[in-house]
């Protein structure tokens, strides 16, 4: 019997694995994916989430692929300036902000923890069909993925689910929840281009009400002439729209119609989109907060737990830092099933907050403020629209919630 199972080794999973491994603690992880690609687009690393990759000795391998942004902009859907902000070190943090390839994030997670727990502990092509328990530990089922053909059924003495939004072991615990969709849609891409304004800002331009792009670089000198691969991901609410399908091709002319008129004297975004190497479709989906993560044996962790709108750069955040809470209580306690209700106890309403907040006041409440209050109009100044006080809480307020306020952030000891 193995000791601790993890189900799903994408950034929550190996993190906690890393975490584990750390504190003298075994566990093997069981993956789906038959192999380990570098799929996807960007994903930032607001300095929480660094905090927790620095104290597994991630960082130099992490700023080696990745952009350290400097500053987070606001604009409206005519290019006018609403508010600014140094981010991460720039900021003050202890801690640097990242905009980073999925894909590399991903593989260095998986090399480590290959390199620290041996390869015979981190499995892929094993696909978790279903899992049980009894009084002396938890069952764990799974297929080959690449094959369909089922598996040894393997014993653990406890399971911790780390297997994603669509997660098939909340599933045996919510058979009847849905993903919550409420008409927002989304495409993402990466363009090579010239770096725009510092190449090392992060941009939120207009609204989600009726279009809104978010733009960041997550790659330096992509092709020796002074390129960057630049993220983008434009957010749309429609009435009465079908959910997008995950992970498929994105078709141009669903959402760039609306981007028509964006050209900038700083960015011009029809081209941006124009000329991306590919285009996701992906639906804004959640689910609604559960009051229950941990059920004897097994637990659940990451968007396996507390699947939450991409809105505020958080998600693998919240996953990470689950990781580093279950890794210490279970180093801290022989009672494995006493460090599961310990972990959900302290983790359960922290992250629900954020998942409503992603909901109705995420950081880009900004600009949805600003277009409210000009009825999506071009301004004079900003100043003349509101103060940069009150747009600087706004962001203030998002950071205290989701535990990324500065005061907040203490330096690795
Ligand atoms: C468009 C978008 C942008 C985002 N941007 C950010 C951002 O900037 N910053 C941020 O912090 N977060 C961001 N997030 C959220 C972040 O991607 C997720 O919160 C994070 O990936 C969750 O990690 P996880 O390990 O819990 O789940 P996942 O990353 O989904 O990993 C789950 C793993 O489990 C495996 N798996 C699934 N089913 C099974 C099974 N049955 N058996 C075995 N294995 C299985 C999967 O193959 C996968 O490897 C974004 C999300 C989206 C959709």
């Amino acid at each position: 019997m193995s000791g601790i199972i993890v189900i799903g080794g994408g950034i929550a999973g190996l993190s906690f694995a890393l975490g584990l491994q750390q504190r003298g603690v075994s566990c093997r992880v069981y993956e789906s994916a038959p192999k380990i690609g570098e799929l996807g687009v960007g994903i930032t690393l607001l300095p929480h989430a660094m905090r927790e990759f620095i104290a597994l000795g991630l960082e130099e391998r992490l700023r080696a692929v990745a952009i350290e942004n400097e500053e987070s902009v606001f604009f409206n859907r005519h290019g006018q300036f609403i508010y600014r902000e140094p981010r991460g070190r720039h900021a003050g943090y202890p801690f640097p902000e990242l905009g980073i390839h999925r894909g590399k994030l991903h593989r260095i997670l998986y090399e480590a923890a290959r390199e620290r727990l041996g390869p015979a502990n981190v499995l892929i092509d094993h696909h978790c069909t279903g899992i049980e328990q009894d009084e002396t530990g938890v069952t764990v089922f799974f297929k080959e993925t690449s094959s369909g053909a089922g598996r040894a059924q393997v014993r653990g003495d406890v399971a911790v689910a780390c297997d994603g939004i669509n997660s098939i072991v909340r599933r045996k615990f919510y058979p009847d929840e849905q993903v919550a969709f409420a008409g927002i849609n989304t495409w993402r891409g990466v363009t090579r281009r010239k770096p725009i304004l510092t190449g090392r800002s992060y941009l939120r331009i207009g609204s989600v009400e009726n279009g809104k792009m978010v733009i960041y670089p997550i790659i330096d000198a992509v092709d020796g002439e002074g390129n960057q691969l630049v993220n983008w991901m434009a957010e749309v609410r429609q009435a009465n729209v079908e959910m997008n399908d995950w992970n498929k091709p994105g078709r141009m002319e669903d959402f760039a119609p609306i981007y028509q008129g964006w050209h900038f004297d700083w960015l011009d975004v029809p081209e941006l989109i124009a000329t991306a190497d590919q285009i996701l479709e992906y639906p804004m989906v959640d689910k609604d907060p559960v009051s229950q993560w941990t059920f004897g044996r097994i637990t659940l962790m990451g968007d396996a737990a507390h699947p939450m709108y991409p809105r505020g750069s958080n998600g693998a955040a919240q996953g990470v830092i689950d990781a580093r809470t279950l890794a210490d209580l279970i180093a801290g306690t022989p009672d494995r099933r006493a460090a599961l209700v310990a972990y959900q106890d302290a983790r359960l309403e922290a992250t629900a907050r954020v998942v409503r907040t992603n909901r109705e006041f995420p950081p880009d409440f900004i600009n949805i403020k600003v277009d409210e209050l000009t009825g999506g109009k071009p301004f004079g100044s900003i100043d003349d629209v509101i103060s940069q006080e009150e747009l600087r809480a706004i962001s203030e307020s998002y950071k205290r919630i989701a535990g990324f306020a500065l005061d907040a952030l203490k330096p690795p000891a």
